[in-house]
């Protein structure tokens, strides 16, 4: 090391600031839970005017020009500044944010704990590579998991950085420890976009469309619509038939599910689906995986949604939520499959990153410390009653259907009650309108015509009747206009 870099090195574990508490004459203080309260960090003197002011439109142009068209963005808007459940754009308009970055925010843009544990850790080392040169973070990160995770059995850990590279190892290591290649999936499932996890994605467009040729040895199962009037016995007959035409029982690797299908629409895997997928799969050797990567971390009220059903599977992909806003995801899972792979078998240059492992810890801890699995649930109650009656007032018999686990939530919107044809064009305009009025939401669903609630579990009570004020107006707005056209 040269004198330089030794002088530059800290003595000790380098101080971290602690976070500024929230005015208590901010009116949200009244109603906040403590997790708000805490919620403001230290921040440069005017974080919300932006440093060098530029336009949307003039950065939208650069954009275009310069980015590759297949990256689609929802909100054309440039972001400056975010948090919790705020953000700011460059032209310093305030927005309150519903998407929470695709449910990676559970714990809020820029969370105080999460935000000072990264720093320190970047104050001390910012790379190794795992395989290169191990650290604590990741292997505190292991343990913490692994004692999370649902099973009463040993469990092992494997960090990597995104959420398809996680499936595509669940995948992997399925196969090297049942030494079969198939894997079952479901329609309207989503888990990722590489190409082993665009085989396995159960929706066309956007996701797949001129991709193929995709991987071989992937089924798909048929996912059960109560509106389709396809219940949990005909999925279960549907992998029957599959035995009998397609996939042999004992070649068969995995079974893999998302607890609430995300992308497809938020539609919750019922108990018994879940009961009947571990008994078919204990019955062939088969290894359930629950895709947890949009639905873990406490979004559904649970650290993994899977343990709403009381059913252990035995592998979990994580991500998103995980490290509260940095790249991070994982596969854990039994022990003894897990260690199914040899050494050098898994991993990755930037796998586990240590200021990423060191985010997620002090994610976790807030979870823990701010009562957010609570929270998730009283949410999901409040939204459910909310978006109903807002439904209601403002859109009569468009409203289809409020569903989910706990705070993750969507609600589908329809032509009309006696077709209940889907009605994409309506949801893209209610967010259309919901982001001029400064609320940033999400659709999601096989139809486009689902609009997903992943409000940071962090957001204030003040911030939450803000938000949905703003969608009232902007779903009154989106069906008069229709109405006029
Ligand atoms: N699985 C699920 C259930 C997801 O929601 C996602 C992302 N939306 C993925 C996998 C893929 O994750 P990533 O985008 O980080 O690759």
């Amino acid at each position: 090391m040269t004198d330089a870099r030794a002088a530059a090195k800290p003595a000790a574990k380098p101080a971290v600031k602690k976070p500024r508490a929230r005015p208590a004459a901010m009116p949200e203080a009244a109603v906040a839970p403590a997790s708000v309260a805490s919620h403001t960090l230290a921040a440069p003197a005017h974080p919300k005017t932006p440093a060098h002011p530029k336009t949307n439109a003039a950065l939208m142009a650069r954009r275009e020009a310069a980015v590759a068209r297949g990256v689609a963005s929802a909100a054309p808007i440039f972001a400056d500044y975010a948090e919790n459940a705020e953000l700011w754009d460059v032209e310093g308009k305030r927005y309150i944010d519903f998407a929470g970055g695709i449910a990676v925010l559970n714990t809020g843009h820029r969370h105080p704990g999460v935000v000072a544990a990264a720093m320190a850790q970047e104050a001390r080392f910012t790379h190794t590579s795992f395989q290169v040169v191990p650290y604590e973070p990741y292997v505190a990160l292991a343990e913490k998991l692994n004692a999370l995770a649902p099973g009463d059995f040993a469990k092992k850990t494997l960090f990597v950085t995104t959420g398809s590279e996680a499936v595509e190892n669940a995948v992997k290591i399925a196969r090297a420890a049942t030494g079969r290649s198939g894997v079952i999936a479901f329609t309207g499932g989503y888990h990722g976009r590489t190409l082993l996890t665009l085989g396995l994605t159960g929706k066309m467009a956007p996701y797949k469309n001129n991709f193929g040729p995709f991987p071989g040895d992937i089924f798909r199962a048929p996912f059960p619509d109560a509106r389709a009037g396809t219940t949990v016995a005909d999925t279960m007959r549907a992998i029957d038939t599959l035995f009998l035409t397609d996939a042999q029982p004992d070649r068969i690797a995995a079974i893999i599910l998302e607890p609430v299908l995300g992308e497809g629409g938020y539609l919750p895997v019922p108990t018994e689906l879940w009961q009947a997928l571990r008994a078919l799969c204990d019955k062939h050797g088969i290894l359930l995986i629950s895709d947890e990567i949009q639905a873990g971390f406490g979004r559904t009220g649970a650290w993994f949604a899977i343990e709403h059903s009381g059913v252990a599977p035995d592998l979990i992909t994580v991500a998103k939520s995980l490290a509260g806003g940095y790249p991070l995801a994982g596969v854990v899972g039994r022990a003894e499959v897990m260690d199914a792979v040899g050494p050098g078998g898994l991993g990755g240059t930037y796998g586990g990153n240590p200021v990423a492992c060191a985010a997620a810890l002090a994610a976790i801890e807030a979870i823990e410390a701010e009562g957010l699995l609570a929270r998730s649930a009283a949410l999901g109650t409040h939204f459910r009653a909310r978006l109903a009656e807002i439904g209601a007032r403002a859109a009569p018999y468009r409203m289809w259907d409020i569903r989910g686990i706990g705070a993750m939530l969507a609600m589908e919107f329809v032509t009309d009650f006696a077709t209940a044809k889907h009605d994409g064009a309506l949801t893209k305009a209610i967010c259309a309108h919901a982001l001029s009025r400064g609320l940033i939401l999400l659709a999601c669903g096989m139809h486009g015509n689902a609009i997903r609630i992943m409000v940071p579990l962090t957001a204030s009570d003040a911030i939450i009747e803000e938000g949905l004020a703003i969608f009232e107006a902007a779903l009154a707005a989106a069906v008069a206009e229709q109405t006029h056209a």
